[in-house]
């Protein structure tokens, strides 16, 4: 029995989790024990913080974390918690590597399957690329400063995850970078990158500066397979692939380090539609089918692939009915998260 935590988190987050944590429970019955802990801004008002200390202990003796969408940029200055319970989670747990895979609805003209990889836990995030202190700072009032941390053994470890990946998929991968002007830190980035290519004869290698490939991206996604990218470029270029493919609401994520991973979905707490039953619960589904193949391949465990891949099979059967009495309104139908909830699961009941 693997146990695996859950916070709702903020904003959709209530909405949305409960039906990963559902498809979870039913597809995985018997093999996985859910329990669920306290995180974001109901954390803060039963206990005076967004990560209370007991939920990161409880988190860290799991076999991994569903975690919902937090609303970081709502969270008061004295939250110690702030700004970014995920940012400490991901530093934490050392979940260096940010799995984005997104891929075009059955019903798009442009067809597409790709994924990002997005270095976690260094970049330009001033909440988690110290050790000590912020990497964000104001020497006077009018002038600020952030530092921009890139390591060549994260540069390593990240790039491994995408060369391996894109060896298990079709073979294809593009550094984003922007070594032209960020010669040291990004170039040591293109530098790692161009001599591990040189290991994998298998995976056709490709950089480009990443304005570029965010506008090759646009023009034509259908051209790429993975995609690696220092973590603040990645976090643009998923947001610019989930539009493409025609949501948000369709984009999941891993957050994956050597012993834990952590399933959250690219979006956040979508405050302009939270409490109104419509947010597309897609993207977390998702996300946790793929924290319990992330699981099964660490653990060797078949029923914890097969779970996963029911559950995907049982959103790819909702997405190509196509129906609009089910699909919510982000994706041009006019049901609501429940809809979708009825629609997943009793494909994941046929399935089983
Ligand atoms: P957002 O991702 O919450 O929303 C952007 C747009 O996408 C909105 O129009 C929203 O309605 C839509 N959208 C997002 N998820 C959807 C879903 N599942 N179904 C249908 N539509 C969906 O971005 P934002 O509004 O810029 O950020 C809101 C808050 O979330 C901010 O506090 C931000 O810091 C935080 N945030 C958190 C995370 C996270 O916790 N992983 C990620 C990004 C942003």
């Amino acid at each position: 029995m693997y146990r695996v935590a859950f916070a709702e988190g903020d904003g959709i987050g209530p909405e949305v989790v409960p039906v990963a944590v559902r498809c979870v429970r039913e597809a995985a019955e018997g093999s996985v024990e859910l329990f669920r802990v306290d995180v974001g801004w109901s954390a803060y008002r039963s206990r005076g913080s967004s990560l209370p200390r007991d939920s990161l202990d409880a988190i860290s003796a799991a076999d991994g974390l569903i975690l919902g969408p937090l609303d970081v940029g709502s969270y008061p200055p004295g939250d110690p918690g702030s700004p970014s319970p995920s940012g400490r989670i991901r530093r934490a747990l050392d979940l260096y590597a940010n799995i984005r895979p997104i891929r075009s609805p059955p019903w798009s003209a442009r067809q597409f399957d790709l994924v990002i990889v997005r270095e976690n836990v260094e970049g330009m995030y001033a909440d988690r690329n110290m050790h000590a202190g912020s990497g964000e700072f104001m020497p006077s009032p009018d002038v600020a400063l952030a530092v921009r941390v890139v390591t060549r053994g994260e540069c390593r470890r990240i790039l491994r995850v995408g060369f391996e990946l894109a060896s298990s998929r079709r073979g294809g991968l593009a550094l984003a970078h922007k070594a032209n002007v960020l010669r040291m830190s990004d170039g040591m980035m293109v530098e790692e990158a161009r001599s591990m290519a040189a290991s994998y004869p298998g995976v056709r290698y490709s950089e480009a500066l990443v304005d570029a490939l965010a506008y090759e991206l646009a023009v034509d996604p259908g051209r790429f397979d993975v995609i690696v990218a220092p973590n603040e470029w990645g976090d643009v270029l998923s947001n610019e692939a989930a539009g493409l493919a025609g949501s948000l609401g369709l984009a999941p994520s891993l957050n994956a380090g050597d012993s834990f991973a952590m399933a959250q979905a690219v979006h956040g707490s979508a405050p302009d539609i939270a409490g109104r039953g419509v947010a597309n619960p897609i993207a977390m589904v998702l996300s946790a089918a793929m924290l319990l193949e992330w699981i099964s391949s660490r653990r060797g465990d078949r029923r914890l692939l097969e779970a996963s891949a029911s559950i995907r099979a049982a959103v790819d059967g909702v997405l190509s009915d196509c129906d609009p009495g089910v699909l919510t309104p982000d994706l041009g139908g006019h049901g609501s998260t429940s809809s979708m909830e009825s629609a997943i699961c009793s494909r994941l009941a046929r399935g089983r």
